[in-house]
């Protein structure tokens, strides 16, 4: 295994001439422009004294430069560490303190660290003295493009996991982590010479950068490149793909359209979904509308993707597929020991995809890997006789109330299921009683839902422990940017909600 950019440097050049990034004002970035600014950041990453293995936080917007800036890193050997653009100041001031990077590249100066600026179009200080040089001096540029040998094993990133839980960790991935899973994805899907994907995504997450790009990028495919996702827009661009890539709240936001679909899905070939759960009726809303069946999969920062629905054969709701080739997967007990085929339990992953651990925390890597190499992943999750996985909650996010566990996600599946109710989180609060309560937060669709609504919809299906103890209506969840709702942010919001009642 070498280093990733090698093995892309040569689909880019394989393709100079054809699309890779098609902007929206219908710019079109070629393979060969791609190239040329990918050589160009990396002369300007060495220029700054980045060598390898050096850490290059990035913090800025989503952009065609900012995507060359990635692989430039991997070019010369840096260990690309990207922070989502929403982090405040005191949040980012965390990152560089762990990180110890090189350069820091966002929209402002810093002292405390090496930095560049770059702007929304690449124009900051990081990129302004190489492209002040103009085309002819970029060509050559790209031409005596040396990259940095590698290792498979060496760093190519550290992607700091969402933070929806307690201090944010840098998972750390090689070379050869990313490389196996966009080969093996770009096979599970099938990916074709023909396809262009939609890329609305962000690329400071796993999704957008590693999943969406690199099955573009190794093919040699274009992208149609959208700085964010704005579901209109998107509705039109479909009309020129082929794939789309999204988290749950794409697709919810494309049926809200009044107009959706407006254009012709019939040539749309995959639509994929991921980061966080897809509820049974979005999957089924999307099918009955457009006649395409949603393919959801299963990933995380540690481990990029592990499982897949099927390209062909039955893709099932609530379900998140098979183990790509390579993984081992297992449902496990709280100490690691396999559990019978049905039960749910911690899913735990092995394989060529998984990260080596958490930056500069040996404990917390020791604590989340079993003995024989499996790393908990802290979901919780049951496989089929058939192999299929399904993912009931988080580890986490585990309600004890009298003594008895109750999954939210079931919970949330049944109370999804009310006409009454758009979309619901259950959490566990503390509770004079029982330790903890659970309590639903609900979006009605238009009256607030009542208890006794739901003490009438879940009481044949969930056993009495398992439902609702409270109901909070809201206007809409918080979500982080990956769509994933904050229940530690609910949980802190509607701590005292039954004690109130209560007393
Ligand atoms: P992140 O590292 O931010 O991508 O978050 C990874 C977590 O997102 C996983 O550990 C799961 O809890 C969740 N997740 C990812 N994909 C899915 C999915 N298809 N269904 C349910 N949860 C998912």
């Amino acid at each position: 295994m070498q280093n990733l950019y090698t093995q892309l440097d040569a689909v880019i050049a394989a393709h100079s001439e054809q699309p890779c990034l098609i902007l929206d004002d219908h710019k079109v970035w070629k393979f060969k422009d791609l190239q040329r600014v990918v050589a160009a950041a990396a002369g300007r990453l060495k220029a700054l004294g980045v060598t390898p293995g050096d850490r290059v936080v990035v913090q800025v917007e989503k952009s065609p430069h900012n995507l060359a800036l990635y692989l430039a890193t991997l070019c010369v050997g840096g260990v690309y560490v990207p922070l989502n653009t929403a982090y405040t100041e005191a949040e980012l001031q965390y990152f560089v303190q762990d990180a110890s990077p090189a350069l820091f590249v966002g929209g402002g100066d810093r002292t405390d660290v090496t930095s560049a600026t770059m702007d929304v179009r690449g124009e900051g200080s990081f990129f302004a003295d190489t492209l002040a040089d103009g085309i002819d001096k970029l060509d050559e540029m790209a031409a005596a493009l040396s990259i940095t040998p590698r290792q498979g094993e060496d760093l190519a990133a550290i992607l700091y996991t969402s933070g929806t839980t307690g201090r944010s960790k840098g998972a750390m991935l090689s070379h050869a982590n990313l490389s196996t899973n966009a080969q093996a994805l770009s096979t599970a899907w099938g990916w074709q010479a023909d396809d262009v994907l939609l890329h609305a995504l962000p690329i400071f997450h796993v999704h957008g950068l590693f999943i969406a790009s690199h099955c573009a990028l190794l093919n040699g495919t274009p992208m149609r490149w959208m700085d964010k996702f704005d579901a209109a827009k998107v509705q039109q661009a479909l009309a020129d793909c082929t794939v789309m890539m999204g988290v749950p709240t794409f697709y919810t936001r494309l049926l809200a359209l009044k107009d959706f679909p407006a254009v012709n899905l019939d040539h749309m070939r995959l639509f994929v979904c991921g980061s966080a759960p897809l509820t049974e009726q979005v999957f089924e809303q999307w099918q009955s509308r457009t006649g395409h069946t949603i393919l959801e999969r299963y990933g995380m920062s540690e481990t990029i993707i592990n499982t897949s629905n099927p390209l062909h054969g039955e893709r099932l709701p609530a379900t998140v597929g098979f183990p790509l080739p390579g993984l081992e997967l297992r449902i496990a007990d709280d100490d690691g020991n396999p559990l019978p085929t049905g039960e749910v339990g911690t899913i735990e992953v092995k394989g060529p995809s998984v990260f080596s651990g958490y930056w500069q925390m040996p404990e917390k890597t020791a604590s989340e890997f079993r003995k024989d190499g499996f790393f908990i992943t802290g979901d919780l999750g049951t496989v089929d006789v058939h192999g299929r996985l399904s993912i009931v909650g988080r580890a986490k996010d585990l309600v004890i109330s009298g003594g008895y566990n109750i999954y939210p996600k079931e919970v949330e599946r049944a109370l999804d299921e009310m006409p009454e109710v758009l979309e619901s989180a259950v959490i566990g609060v503390p509770h004079p009683d029982f330790g903890e309560a659970v309590v639903a937060v609900i979006v009605p669709v238009n009256e607030p839902v009542t208890l006794t609504q739901v003490d009438a919809a879940l009481g044949s299906q969930l056993a009495r422990f398992k439902q609702p103890k409270q109901i909070v209506n809201v206007d809409s969840l918080p979500r982080n940017t990956m769509g994933k709702v904050q229940k530690n942010a609910l949980r802190a919001t509607y701590q005292d909600v039954v004690d109130q009642a209560v007393t």
